[in-house]
Formats: C-alpha cells, sequence, structure tokens
C-alpha cells in the first residue's frame, strides 16, 4: 500500500512538472507572437525615436506593457491605429516628445567631398551605406529607411536628407483623422 502511493505521488510529481514546462513554453510562446505581430506593424526605420533601440525593442517594450503606443513618429497616425486595434488600446496622437510625423526621407552622400572615413557605415542600422576606407561611399537608395542616424556622424557634413519622391509603390490613403479618448 506504502509503495503503492509513493509510485502514485512519483507520478503526480512528474506530471506537476510536465505541465510547468508546457505552460511556460505556451507563455514564452504567446509572447514571442504578440511581439512579432506588433513588430511587423512598424516601419522598421531603426531611428530610435521612440526612445528605444530600434524597432524590436520597442516591440518588446509594447508587448510587456513597458511603452506606450504612440512613440514611433515615421509610423504616424497610422501605425498608432493599427497599434491600439492590435492590442486592445484606446488610439490617441503622437507623443511630441518623440519627434514629430515627416514625409519619408532618403540619404544622399556628396560623393565628391566623402573622405572615406566609414562613420556612417558604423552609424547606419540597415547597411544600406556602401564604400572601401578612404574611397567615396554611396546610398543605396533602396535599403535606406530615412533614418537620418548617419547625417551626424559625418566629419565634413556630405550627407543630406531628401524628400522622396512620390510614387505608385509609397502610396498612402490620407490617414484618418485620430479621436482622443483619455
Ligand atoms: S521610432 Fe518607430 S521606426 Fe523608429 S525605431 Fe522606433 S519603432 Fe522603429
Ligand atoms: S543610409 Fe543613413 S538614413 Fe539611410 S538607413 Fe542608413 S543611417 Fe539611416
Ligand atoms: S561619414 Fe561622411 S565622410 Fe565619412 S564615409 Fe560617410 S559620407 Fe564619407
Amino acid at each position: 500500500m506504502t509503495a503503492a502511493i509513493a509510485v502514485l505521488g512519483g507520478i503526480a510529481l512528474v506530471l506537476a512538472i510536465i505541465l510547468s514546462v508546457v505552460a511556460r513554453r505556451l507563455d514564452r510562446d504567446t509572447k514571442f507572437t504578440v511581439v512579432e505581430q506588433i513588430n511587423a506593424l512598424l516601419p522598421q526605420t531603426q531611428c530610435g525615436q521612440c526612445n528605444y533601440p530600434g524597432c524590436r525593442p520597442y516591440a518588446e517594450a509594447l508587448a510587456a506593457g513597458e511603452a506606450d503606443i504612440n512613440q514611433c513618429p515615421p509610423g504616424g497616425t497610422t501605425t498608432i491605429v493599427q497599434l491600439a486595434q492590435l492590442l486592445g488600446r484606446h488610439s490617441k496622437p503622437l507623443n511630441p516628445d518623440n519627434g514629430s510625423i515627416a514625409e519619408p526621407q532618403v540619404a544622399f552622400i556628396h560623393e565628391a567631398i566623402c573622405i572615406g572615413c566609414k562613420k556612417c557605415i558604423l552609424a547606419c542600422p540597415v547597411d544600406a551605406i556602401v564604400g572601401a576606407p578612404k574611397k567615396m561611399h554611396t546610398v543605396i537608395a533602396s535599403e535606406c529607411t530615412g533614418c537620418a542616424l548617419c547625417v551626424e556622424p559625418c566629419p565634413v557634413d556630405c550627407i543630406d536628407m531628401l524628400d522622396l519622391q512620390p510614387s505608385i509603390a509609397r502610396y498612402r490613403r490620407a490617414r484618418p483623422e485620430v479621436i482622443a479618448h483619455d
């Protein structure tokens, strides 16, 4: 009888451990999925204006309830509305402390002035700049997210941010007016 109770106790212990592991894995997978869904809504500019070092860290903070939905200027009203819908929160205007909504831009290097110091390459979060040491550098426009992080480090001030020309591929409908519910 004692042996049977001991066996049942052992089985119960093993089942409890298995359930605990499964529950933790499910919780982790759910959090991962939410982060991925949030990250997919963000513009991937990697500019850091949200006060996080990139879009994914901001997505992780949002999923953890540590950040607000109105901290991404490049995403503008469209992203705020989408985040509100996904997370079941009320839409609100962009937080002005994070910047203002601007038209998309692309970096342009004046190659005749560039001294090839590579500082812009080190600053670019998406590897959109190519060039060899002490040779002129150039921006791969199709890869540039317009984050402007390369501008400030340039010692000869030869990088300009240019407005992107309108195109069918970049056409977006007019942003809806957002009503604050604070
Ligand atoms: S402000 Fe927006 S685009 Fe810039 S890093 Fe943060 S989430 Fe990404
Ligand atoms: S080239 Fe400049 S503006 Fe474009 S993504 Fe890189 S750092 Fe940002
Ligand atoms: S930081 Fe300026 S000077 Fe240096 S490689 Fe880049 S564009 Fe050229």
